[in-house]
Protein backbone atom coordinates (compact mmCIF):
# COMPACT_ATOMS: atom_id res chain seq x y z
CA UNK A 1 0.00 0.00 0.00
CA UNK A 2 2.92 2.42 0.96
CA UNK A 3 4.47 1.33 -2.15
CA UNK A 4 1.62 2.22 -4.74
CA UNK A 5 1.32 6.00 -3.06
CA UNK A 6 5.06 6.25 -3.35
CA UNK A 7 5.15 5.78 -6.90
CA UNK A 8 2.32 7.70 -7.90
CA UNK A 9 3.61 10.67 -6.13
CA UNK A 10 6.98 10.66 -7.41
CA UNK A 11 6.01 10.06 -10.66
CA UNK A 12 6.78 14.12 -12.38
CA UNK A 13 4.65 15.65 -14.73
CA UNK A 14 5.26 18.17 -17.93
CA UNK A 15 2.94 20.72 -18.22
CA UNK A 16 2.11 20.73 -22.05
CA UNK A 17 1.03 23.57 -24.20
CA UNK A 18 -2.36 23.80 -23.50
CA UNK A 19 -1.49 24.57 -19.87
CA UNK A 20 -2.18 20.92 -18.36
CA UNK A 21 -0.12 18.44 -16.92
CA UNK A 22 0.79 14.90 -17.98
CA UNK A 23 2.09 12.45 -16.39
CA UNK A 24 5.63 11.69 -17.83
CA UNK A 25 5.38 8.05 -17.32
CA UNK A 26 2.72 5.58 -17.96
CA UNK A 27 1.57 1.84 -19.59
CA UNK A 28 1.91 1.50 -23.23
CA UNK A 29 -0.97 -1.60 -24.31
CA UNK A 30 0.06 -2.07 -27.56
CA UNK A 31 -0.12 -6.00 -28.37
CA UNK A 32 -1.13 -6.77 -24.87
CA UNK A 33 -4.63 -8.60 -26.02
CA UNK A 34 -6.72 -10.21 -23.70
CA UNK A 35 -3.94 -9.40 -20.99
CA UNK A 36 -5.11 -5.83 -21.29
CA UNK A 37 -7.26 -5.12 -18.44
CA UNK A 38 -5.73 -7.15 -15.90
CA UNK A 39 -2.14 -5.29 -17.20
CA UNK A 40 -3.63 -1.99 -16.66
CA UNK A 41 -5.63 -2.63 -13.33
CA UNK A 42 -2.13 -3.83 -11.72
CA UNK A 43 -0.31 -1.01 -13.17
CA UNK A 44 -2.76 1.60 -11.33
CA UNK A 45 -2.15 -1.01 -8.37
CA UNK A 46 1.28 -0.47 -8.55
CA UNK A 47 0.74 3.47 -8.90
CA UNK A 48 0.35 3.84 -12.49
CA UNK A 49 -1.91 7.21 -13.48
CA UNK A 50 -1.61 7.21 -17.29
CA UNK A 51 -2.17 4.76 -20.06
CA UNK A 52 -1.60 5.02 -23.58
CA UNK A 53 -4.36 2.89 -26.26
CA UNK A 54 -5.47 2.99 -29.52
CA UNK A 55 -8.00 2.28 -31.89
CA UNK A 56 -5.90 -0.08 -33.64
CA UNK A 57 -4.50 -1.84 -30.62
CA UNK A 58 -8.47 -3.38 -30.26
CA UNK A 59 -8.13 -3.02 -26.76
CA UNK A 60 -10.02 0.50 -25.80
CA UNK A 61 -12.74 -1.63 -24.47
CA UNK A 62 -10.62 -3.52 -21.95
CA UNK A 63 -8.38 -0.75 -21.26
CA UNK A 64 -11.99 1.04 -20.16
CA UNK A 65 -12.46 -2.25 -17.89
CA UNK A 66 -9.21 -2.09 -16.25
CA UNK A 67 -9.19 1.50 -15.08
CA UNK A 68 -12.46 1.19 -13.53
CA UNK A 69 -11.86 -2.45 -12.38
CA UNK A 70 -8.87 -0.32 -10.33
CA UNK A 71 -11.19 1.29 -8.84
CA UNK A 72 -9.42 4.38 -9.11
CA UNK A 73 -10.79 7.72 -9.78
CA UNK A 74 -10.98 8.38 -13.52
CA UNK A 75 -9.80 12.03 -12.65
CA UNK A 76 -6.57 10.43 -11.41
CA UNK A 77 -5.90 8.90 -14.70
CA UNK A 78 -4.26 10.52 -17.82
CA UNK A 79 -5.70 8.34 -21.12
CA UNK A 80 -4.37 8.44 -24.38
CA UNK A 81 -6.03 6.61 -27.51
CA UNK A 82 -5.18 7.62 -31.28
CA UNK A 83 -7.52 7.84 -34.82
CA UNK A 84 -6.50 5.33 -36.89
CA UNK A 85 -5.14 5.62 -40.30
CA UNK A 86 -8.18 3.84 -42.22
CA UNK A 87 -10.11 6.76 -39.96
CA UNK A 88 -8.09 9.01 -40.93
CA UNK A 89 -7.74 8.12 -44.61
CA UNK A 90 -11.86 8.21 -44.47
CA UNK A 91 -12.20 11.59 -43.33
CA UNK A 92 -14.21 10.00 -40.02
CA UNK A 93 -12.67 12.09 -37.32
CA UNK A 94 -15.93 12.74 -35.58
CA UNK A 95 -17.29 8.99 -35.79
CA UNK A 96 -14.02 7.31 -34.87
CA UNK A 97 -13.59 9.48 -32.09
CA UNK A 98 -17.35 9.02 -30.75
CA UNK A 99 -16.73 5.36 -31.21
CA UNK A 100 -13.68 5.62 -28.87
CA UNK A 101 -15.27 7.22 -26.42
CA UNK A 102 -18.25 4.55 -26.62
CA UNK A 103 -15.22 0.94 -26.56
CA UNK A 104 -13.98 2.97 -23.31
CA UNK A 105 -17.49 4.26 -21.64
CA UNK A 106 -15.85 7.35 -21.08
CA UNK A 107 -17.24 11.11 -21.46
CA UNK A 108 -13.87 12.56 -22.40
CA UNK A 109 -9.83 11.14 -23.13
CA UNK A 110 -7.25 13.77 -21.90
CA UNK A 111 -5.00 13.05 -25.58
CA UNK A 112 -6.04 12.34 -28.96
CA UNK A 113 -3.05 12.11 -31.33
CA UNK A 114 -3.06 11.83 -35.40
CA UNK A 115 -1.66 8.33 -35.07
CA UNK A 116 0.19 8.53 -38.64
CA UNK A 117 0.86 10.96 -40.89
CA UNK A 118 -1.68 10.52 -43.56
CA UNK A 119 -0.12 13.29 -45.41
CA UNK A 120 -3.07 13.89 -47.38
CA UNK A 121 -6.16 14.15 -44.62
CA UNK A 122 -3.35 16.23 -42.23
CA UNK A 123 -4.69 19.62 -42.49
CA UNK A 124 -8.31 18.42 -42.41
CA UNK A 125 -8.04 16.22 -39.13
CA UNK A 126 -6.32 18.70 -37.47
CA UNK A 127 -9.00 20.89 -37.32
CA UNK A 128 -11.23 18.70 -36.69
CA UNK A 129 -9.19 17.68 -33.75
CA UNK A 130 -8.82 21.54 -33.15
CA UNK A 131 -12.71 22.04 -33.58
CA UNK A 132 -13.09 18.76 -30.56
CA UNK A 133 -10.71 20.90 -28.61
CA UNK A 134 -12.28 23.93 -28.36
CA UNK A 135 -15.66 21.76 -27.61
CA UNK A 136 -14.02 20.77 -24.66
CA UNK A 137 -14.75 17.04 -25.83
CA UNK A 138 -10.88 16.28 -25.58
CA UNK A 139 -8.20 17.99 -23.08
CA UNK A 140 -5.35 18.04 -25.34
CA UNK A 141 -4.52 17.25 -28.93
CA UNK A 142 -1.08 15.99 -30.57
CA UNK A 143 0.43 13.93 -33.27
CA UNK A 144 2.45 10.59 -33.76
CA UNK A 145 4.89 9.64 -36.02
CA UNK A 146 5.40 13.25 -37.09
CA UNK A 147 9.02 13.93 -38.73
CA UNK A 148 10.35 17.44 -39.03
CA UNK A 149 8.54 18.09 -42.43
CA UNK A 150 4.85 16.94 -41.31
CA UNK A 151 5.36 19.28 -38.44
CA UNK A 152 6.61 22.23 -40.53
CA UNK A 153 3.56 21.70 -43.09
CA UNK A 154 1.46 22.33 -40.17
CA UNK A 155 2.22 25.71 -39.22
CA UNK A 156 0.37 28.33 -41.57
CA UNK A 157 -2.79 26.34 -41.17
CA UNK A 158 -2.58 25.03 -37.36
CA UNK A 159 -4.54 27.69 -34.50
CA UNK A 160 -3.09 24.76 -32.17
CA UNK A 161 0.36 23.49 -31.64
CA UNK A 162 0.44 19.65 -30.94
CA UNK A 163 0.88 18.97 -27.50
CA UNK A 164 2.82 16.17 -28.08
CA UNK A 165 4.13 14.14 -30.90
CA UNK A 166 4.71 10.19 -30.12
CA UNK A 167 7.59 8.91 -31.98
CA UNK A 168 9.80 5.70 -31.43
CA UNK A 169 12.55 6.47 -30.02
CA UNK A 170 15.10 4.35 -27.54
CA UNK A 171 19.16 4.29 -27.73
CA UNK A 172 19.46 3.07 -31.44
CA UNK A 173 17.02 5.51 -32.77
CA UNK A 174 17.66 8.77 -30.55
CA UNK A 175 15.72 10.77 -32.94
CA UNK A 176 18.30 14.24 -31.84
CA UNK A 177 16.68 16.23 -34.20
CA UNK A 178 13.32 16.02 -34.46
CA UNK A 179 13.43 16.43 -30.26
CA UNK A 180 14.52 19.79 -30.56
CA UNK A 181 12.93 20.76 -33.19
CA UNK A 182 9.84 19.35 -31.57
CA UNK A 183 11.01 21.44 -28.31
CA UNK A 184 11.63 24.89 -30.04
CA UNK A 185 7.71 24.45 -31.19
CA UNK A 186 6.43 23.57 -27.99
CA UNK A 187 5.94 20.05 -28.66
CA UNK A 188 6.69 17.38 -25.88
CA UNK A 189 7.95 14.41 -26.94
CA UNK A 190 6.93 10.90 -26.06
CA UNK A 191 8.71 7.85 -26.89
CA UNK A 192 6.72 4.79 -27.88
CA UNK A 193 9.21 1.40 -27.97
CA UNK A 194 11.37 3.15 -25.49
CA UNK A 195 12.67 -0.17 -24.90
CA UNK A 196 13.39 -0.88 -28.16
CA UNK A 197 10.41 -3.83 -28.45
CA UNK A 198 13.36 -5.63 -26.20
CA UNK A 199 16.03 -5.81 -28.79
CA UNK A 200 18.75 -3.80 -26.36
CA UNK A 201 19.08 -5.47 -23.22
CA UNK A 202 22.51 -7.19 -24.33
CA UNK A 203 23.91 -4.13 -25.45
CA UNK A 204 27.09 -3.78 -23.64
CA UNK A 205 27.43 0.11 -22.62
CA UNK A 206 23.16 -0.44 -21.55
CA UNK A 207 24.60 -3.45 -18.98
CA UNK A 208 27.51 -1.68 -17.55
CA UNK A 209 25.98 1.86 -16.63
CA UNK A 210 23.38 -0.97 -14.97
CA UNK A 211 25.66 -2.89 -13.07
CA UNK A 212 26.94 0.43 -12.43
CA UNK A 213 23.44 1.84 -10.93
CA UNK A 214 22.23 -1.31 -9.50
CA UNK A 215 19.68 -1.36 -11.93
CA UNK A 216 18.42 -3.30 -15.02
CA UNK A 217 19.12 -2.14 -18.44
CA UNK A 218 15.06 -1.65 -18.85
CA UNK A 219 15.33 0.98 -15.72
CA UNK A 220 18.40 2.37 -16.90
CA UNK A 221 17.19 3.10 -20.51
CA UNK A 222 13.84 4.61 -18.93
CA UNK A 223 15.90 6.50 -16.63
CA UNK A 224 17.37 7.59 -20.30
CA UNK A 225 14.32 9.04 -21.22
CA UNK A 226 13.37 10.84 -18.64
CA UNK A 227 16.57 12.98 -18.36
CA UNK A 228 16.07 14.11 -21.67
CA UNK A 229 12.30 15.35 -20.51
CA UNK A 230 10.93 12.54 -22.91
CA UNK A 231 7.86 10.72 -21.80
CA UNK A 232 7.64 6.93 -22.00
CA UNK A 233 4.88 4.34 -21.77
CA UNK A 234 7.09 0.85 -21.60
CA UNK A 235 4.59 -1.98 -22.30
CA UNK A 236 4.68 -5.37 -20.40
CA UNK A 237 1.53 -7.52 -19.28
CA UNK A 238 3.77 -9.07 -16.59
CA UNK A 239 3.25 -7.65 -13.06
CA UNK A 240 7.08 -8.08 -11.89
CA UNK A 241 7.82 -6.15 -15.43
CA UNK A 242 5.59 -3.39 -14.85
CA UNK A 243 6.66 -2.66 -11.17
CA UNK A 244 10.34 -2.73 -12.21
CA UNK A 245 9.97 -0.32 -14.97
CA UNK A 246 8.15 2.18 -12.91
CA UNK A 247 11.11 2.83 -10.24
CA UNK A 248 13.34 4.83 -12.03
CA UNK A 249 11.93 7.72 -9.62
CA UNK A 250 14.68 6.91 -7.04
CA UNK A 251 17.84 7.57 -8.90
CA UNK A 252 19.84 9.91 -12.05
CA UNK A 253 22.48 9.03 -14.53
CA UNK A 254 25.18 11.26 -14.93
CA UNK A 255 25.70 13.91 -17.94
CA UNK A 256 28.44 10.86 -19.36
CA UNK A 257 26.10 8.38 -18.55
CA UNK A 258 23.57 10.08 -20.77
CA UNK A 259 26.13 11.10 -23.47
CA UNK A 260 27.04 7.47 -24.01
CA UNK A 261 23.57 5.97 -24.58
CA UNK A 262 23.25 9.01 -26.90
CA UNK A 263 26.15 7.92 -29.13
CA UNK A 264 24.67 4.13 -29.54
CA UNK A 265 22.31 5.66 -31.89
CA UNK A 266 22.26 3.44 -35.23
CA UNK A 267 18.76 5.00 -36.78
CA UNK A 268 17.67 2.01 -36.25
CA UNK A 269 13.99 1.49 -36.33
CA UNK A 270 11.91 -1.39 -35.34
CA UNK A 271 8.36 -0.05 -36.23
CA UNK A 272 7.25 1.58 -39.40
CA UNK A 273 8.74 4.50 -41.51
CA UNK A 274 6.74 7.35 -40.61
CA UNK A 275 7.44 8.63 -44.54
CA UNK A 276 6.32 4.86 -45.73
CA UNK A 277 3.90 2.85 -44.30
CA UNK A 278 0.89 0.78 -44.66
CA UNK A 279 -2.20 -0.12 -42.02
CA UNK A 280 -5.40 -1.25 -42.35
CA UNK A 281 -6.53 -1.03 -38.95
P1 LIG B 1 8.50 -1.51 -25.70
O1 LIG B 1 7.67 -0.95 -24.62
O2 LIG B 1 9.79 -0.87 -26.04
O3 LIG B 1 8.83 -3.06 -25.42
C1 LIG B 1 7.84 -3.96 -25.10
C2 LIG B 1 8.50 -5.35 -25.02
O4 LIG B 1 9.46 -5.37 -23.97
C3 LIG B 1 7.51 -6.43 -24.73
O5 LIG B 1 7.93 -7.57 -25.45
C4 LIG B 1 7.65 -6.66 -23.22
O6 LIG B 1 7.30 -8.00 -22.94
C5 LIG B 1 9.12 -6.39 -23.02
N1 LIG B 1 9.45 -5.81 -21.70
C6 LIG B 1 8.85 -4.78 -21.07
N2 LIG B 1 9.47 -4.51 -19.91
C7 LIG B 1 10.49 -5.38 -19.79
C8 LIG B 1 11.48 -5.60 -18.80
N3 LIG B 1 11.56 -4.86 -17.70
N4 LIG B 1 12.39 -6.59 -19.01
C9 LIG B 1 12.33 -7.37 -20.13
N5 LIG B 1 11.41 -7.21 -21.10
C10 LIG B 1 10.49 -6.22 -20.94
O7 LIG B 1 7.68 -1.60 -27.09
P2 LIG B 1 6.20 -1.29 -27.61
O8 LIG B 1 5.19 -2.13 -26.96
O9 LIG B 1 6.31 -1.35 -29.09
O10 LIG B 1 5.96 0.24 -27.23
C11 LIG B 1 5.36 0.66 -26.03
C12 LIG B 1 4.04 1.35 -26.27
O11 LIG B 1 4.19 2.43 -27.22
C13 LIG B 1 2.99 0.46 -26.95
O12 LIG B 1 2.42 -0.47 -26.06
C14 LIG B 1 2.02 1.51 -27.44
O13 LIG B 1 1.21 1.98 -26.39
C15 LIG B 1 2.96 2.59 -27.92
N6 LIG B 1 3.25 2.49 -29.38
C16 LIG B 1 2.85 3.53 -30.17
C17 LIG B 1 3.08 3.48 -31.53
C18 LIG B 1 2.64 4.62 -32.39
O14 LIG B 1 2.67 4.48 -33.62
N7 LIG B 1 2.23 5.74 -31.83
C19 LIG B 1 3.74 2.38 -32.11
C20 LIG B 1 4.13 1.34 -31.27
C21 LIG B 1 3.91 1.41 -29.91
P3 LIG B 1 6.18 -8.43 -21.84
O15 LIG B 1 4.89 -7.75 -22.18
O16 LIG B 1 6.13 -9.90 -22.04
O17 LIG B 1 6.74 -8.03 -20.52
Amino acid sequence: MIEKKKTADTIPQVKLNSGNLMPMYGLGVSQADEATADAVMIAIENGYRMIDTAKAYGNEKEVGEGIRRSGINRKEIFLTTKLSVPDMTAGRAREAFEQSLERLKMDYVNLYLLHWPVVEQIESSWKQLEDFYRQGLIRNIGVSNFQIHHLKDMVPYMTITPAVNQIECHPLLVQAELRDFCEELGIINEAWSPLGRANIFDEPVLKSIAQHHDRTVAQVVLRWHIEHGTIVIPKSTKRERIIENSQIFDFSLTQEEVNKIDAMDKHQRFGSDPDNFHFDV
